[in-house]
């Protein structure tokens, strides 16, 4: 039954290569926050299609989509095109060690940065799905300038920035953790982690491949009120193409060759079906009321969420900020990635196929987010409530925790 191959999708719905129909909360992980085939996005794929589907140098497009993304998200001066998150993440480190001369990075337990080399420890997404600490073919030399620190704990940051404050590039962070399920910044932590990179001339990396246009028009730095120095992006930016950007001070911009010399290009990065699909979603994040509407529809489904795993007497911990969350069957709050090892993922697995039977479909891992988007409507949110209430029915009768 699983995985299930998709054969079409059109708003919050899929269709699988059997007929089924299943209301979707993946998102593609994450992009696609107006549906799957919204009619402004595949026009203007097609209508960009016809006019070429790749320059290898620039076109209006990257102007009016780094305009855009200037003007949005507050700590972006200036901002680079690539194809993908991991390559935004890999770039922004590659461009924070260049500017600073510096090796070390921090990084947080859990926290998912992409596939890169130097960030895959202690990783969160697949690696901790699979339950593998790491990666074979990433060389102990690769990482040994890597630290991972446990995520909200500003305590063990601080410590460890008093011997190696100097040493380092960048401490790089998701602002709302989304690849461990989704855990919130505690408050103050993102605040903190500004202070002691200035403290220590350490340049702070938000990776808002997940938060960024999701949080809000400005992504989580928006939403926290908290202002990194280089910001990765992805996801909603290619409005379900494949795109990355970066971006940050133009006095660290500049360091990218050809202005600079620290060196990064791609033979398609700017394409111009990706920054068209990426500029229609864009726009239509500019509506009025965008954020609020996804917001109530969030809040709308995590209390029916809560309530029917009252009603079942399954204890379950969910945790949202804006449009994504995650439920974890827990019995204690999840703050960081040591609690949320601690939930159910034997009961994640219960709940995830029964909710699948009854045409819900949730990211198939404990340790990932569930997205809502534009596109649900109140009835699906109703028809996914009701059938989490037999779901979790089903966890009380098989799972003991
Ligand atoms: C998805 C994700 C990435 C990687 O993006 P890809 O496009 O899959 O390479 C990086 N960081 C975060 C926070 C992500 O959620």
């Amino acid at each position: 039954m699983t995985p299930i191959f998709v054969k079409e999708a059109a708003g919050c719905r899929l269709v699988d290569e059997d007929g089924n129909v299943y209301i979707d909360y993946v998102a593609s992980w994450g992009p696609l926050i107006a549906g799957h085939s919204h009619p402004l996005v595949v026009e203007a794929v097609r209508e960009a299609a016809s006019r070429g589907t790749s320059y290898g140098i620039p076109s209006e497009m990257e102007i009016r989509m780094a305009e855009e993304v200037v003007d949005r998200v507050p700590s972006i001066e200036m901002v680079r095109m690539v194809n993908s998150g991991t390559e935004a993440t890999m770039s922004a480190l590659r461009l924070a060690r260049g500017f600073t001369g510096r090796k070390k990075v921090i990084k947080f337990n859990g926290c998912y940065h992409g596939h890169g080399d130097c960030l895959l420890v202690s990783s969160g997404s697949g690696i901790v799905t699979f339950g593998i600490p790491g990666s074979p073919g990433v060389p102990d030399e690769v990482v040994q300038h890597t630290l991972s620190l446990p995520y909200n704990d500003l305590g063990q940051v601080e410590k460890v920035m008093n011997e190696v404050g100097e040493e380092t590039a960048a401490v790089i962070v998701e602002p709302v953790a989304a690849n461990m399920g989704v855990v919130p910044p505690k408050p103050g932590f993102l605040e903190g982690l500004r202070r002691l990179c200035d403290r220590w001339g350490a340049l702070l990396i938000f990776d808002e491949v997940i938060t960024g246009f999701r949080l809000a028009p400005g992504g989580a730095q928006e939403y926290f009120g908290v202002l990194p120095d280089l910001t990765c992006l992805g996801k909603i930016i290619g409005g379900g193409l494949p795109v990355g950007a970066y971006g940050g001070r133009g006095e660290i911009m500049k360091k990218m060759a050809p202005l600079g010399n620290v060196y990064q290009a791609g033979t398609l990065s700017g394409n111009p079906l990706a920054m068209s699909a990426g500029l229609a979603m864009l726009g239509i994040l500019k509506e009025e009321g965008v954020y609020e509407t996804l917001e109530e529809k969030t809040a709308y489904l995590v209390r029916g969420l809560d309530q029917a795993a009252k009603a079942a007497r399954v204890p379950v911990v969910v945790n949202h900020v804006a449009s994504f969350g995650c439920g974890f069957f827990s019995r204690e709050p999840v703050d960081d990635f040591e609690s949320a090892l601690k939930s159910s993922t034997e009961a994640y697995a219960v709940f995830f196929q029964e909710m699948l039977k009854q045409g819900v479909y949730l990211a198939p891992s404990q340790f990932e987010a569930f997205f809502v988007g534009l596109a649900h409507g109140k009835d699906d949110l109703d028809r996914t409530i009701e059938a989490a209430m037999q779901a979790l029915k089903r966890v009380r009768e098989n799972c003991a925790f």
